[in-house]
């Protein structure tokens, strides 16, 4: 059987391994000069490949119930998988990187099992459309292949740089599939106010509430990088995904900040814990002991409160507030050419998720970012790619 896999990234290395195996004629169409340019990024170069903690609540799609199939059948197999390549894993509190500390490793391990397997990979081909007829057809910006079974691995729209650039959804749309509206995920949060310079530069351990509309939506904890433009790190990426989707239906979307996220009590307990403090500490002296210098001085200039006031002068409720409610004012989420995933893609309704193979086309196979499904940060992502790419492969023999 003569199989073609439309892309070179993380799932599509990982489907041409599993689908060679079992016997097919394997052939990989990459548009670029080398395979895997994105996961070579991952975690810094450092490649967090996998999560101990597999969790559906980690995953987000309009079909969570149907990936959850894909999740519960694959997720133990991806450390023997890459284990089977000769990787050695590093287990850091459940989140998984190449002992080497370097994605090369991830992405070398791939390509030494394809070249084993005398799989071909064929660079430089863009494929721009894909048809069906007794055969695929695929027709790229060189030439034009026919294959039995065509594994479609193409990305979704984010970091286009590295070579996905949407036209995976384009052809799939024109074969007859529907496609989620599609979102930047993992990625940076604009803000609308007007101080952001002055906490640049600031990394500080908070919790973030996201709201929509007033309702709460998500909470994170964890270090949040305060820029020019807004907030970073892996807290705000992981808020970023329904942020840009509240924020395409219209609504008005706040996140607050809790500054004091190890103070473990309400603002009542806070408001009685700094009346005890020495009386004559000056608002900043005892404020500098747990805040940043520049997230001080920012609140107490947005309270208009002389630093060198004594606590029991100034209105202490309006200051707590601040400190566990700094309502951060959403504007706009960094585009796609900064998102590490994107939110969205095929319905996995159209798919079947015991092969991955199109309900639309039959021959046809979806991987990776292209389906409606996408992970926190921490390895979800790629482990996305891993078990699509498994069950596509494996499952590629099922009846021609
Ligand atoms: C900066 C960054 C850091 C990240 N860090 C992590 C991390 O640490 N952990 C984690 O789990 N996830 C991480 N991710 C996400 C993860 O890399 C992706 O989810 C994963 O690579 C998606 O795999 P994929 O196979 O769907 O697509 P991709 O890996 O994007 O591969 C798609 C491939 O298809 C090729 N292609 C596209 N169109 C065509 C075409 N028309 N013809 C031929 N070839 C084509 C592309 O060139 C590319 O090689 C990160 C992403 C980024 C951008």
């Amino acid at each position: 059987m003569n199989v073609f896999v439309i892309g070179g990234g993380a799932s599509g290395l990982v489907a041409a391994i599993k689908a060679s195996e079992i016997g097919c004629n394997v052939t990989i169409l990459e548009r670029n000069d080398k395979c895997g340019k994105k996961l070579l990024l991952t975690g810094n170069g450092r490649c967090n490949f996998y999560n101990d903690f597999q969790s559906i609540d980690k995953y987000h799609s309009n079909n969570i119930e149907l990936f959850k199939n894909i999740l519960d059948s694959k997720k133990d197999e991806i450390i023997k998988f890459f284990n089977d390549l000769n990787v050695v894993e590093k287990n850091i509190n459940g989140y998984y990187y190449p002992y080497t500390n370097q994605s090369i490793t991830i992405l070398n391990a791939l390509l030494y099992k394809l070249e084993e397997l005398k799989v071909k990979i064929i660079y430089n081909e863009y494929v721009t459309d894909i048809e069906k007829q007794d055969r695929f057809i695929i027709k790229t910006n060189n030439n034009i292949y026919y294959a039995d079974k065509v594994i479609l691995s193409t990305g979704s729209l984010s970091y286009k740089k590295t070579g996905s650039d949407g036209i995976g959804y384009k052809i799939l749309k024109k074969l007859g599939h529907n496609i989620t509206d599609i979102y930047p995920s993992l990625v940076q949060i604009n803000g609308s106010d007007n101080y952001y310079k002055k906490w640049n530069g600031v990394r500080s351990e908070v919790s973030l509430t996201l709201k929509s509309n007033n309702e709460f939506l998500k909470e994170e904890r964890g270090e949040v990088q305060f820029t020019d433009y807004g907030i970073s790190g892996i807290c705000t990426f992981n808020l970023s995904g329904i942020v840009s989707r509240e924020l395409s239906k219209n609504k008005k979307v706040t996140i607050e900040i809790n500054f004091i996220p190890w103070f473990n009590g309400n603002k009542k307990d806070f408001i009685n814990w700094l009346n005890n403090k020495n009386k004559n500490y000056t608002v900043s002296k005892i404020l500098d002991g747990f805040l940043n210098y520049k997230i001080t001085n920012l609140i107490l200039e947005l309270l208009n409160i002389d630093k060198n006031k004594y606590l029991k002068d100034i209105n202490i409720d309006e200051l707590v507030d601040k400190l566990m409610n700094f309502k951060f004012n959403v504007l706009s989420t960094k585009s796609f050419d900064f998102a590490q995933t994107c939110t969205g893609g095929v319905y996995l309704n159209e798919i079947n998720t015991n092969t991955c193979e199109s309900l639309k086309v039959k021959g046809l196979y979806i991987t990776g970012e292209l389906l409606d499904v996408d992970g926190d940060c921490g390895g979800y992502n790629l482990s996305i790619a891993w078990m699509t790419g498994l069950i596509a492969g494996e499952n590629i023999k099922s009846i021609l």
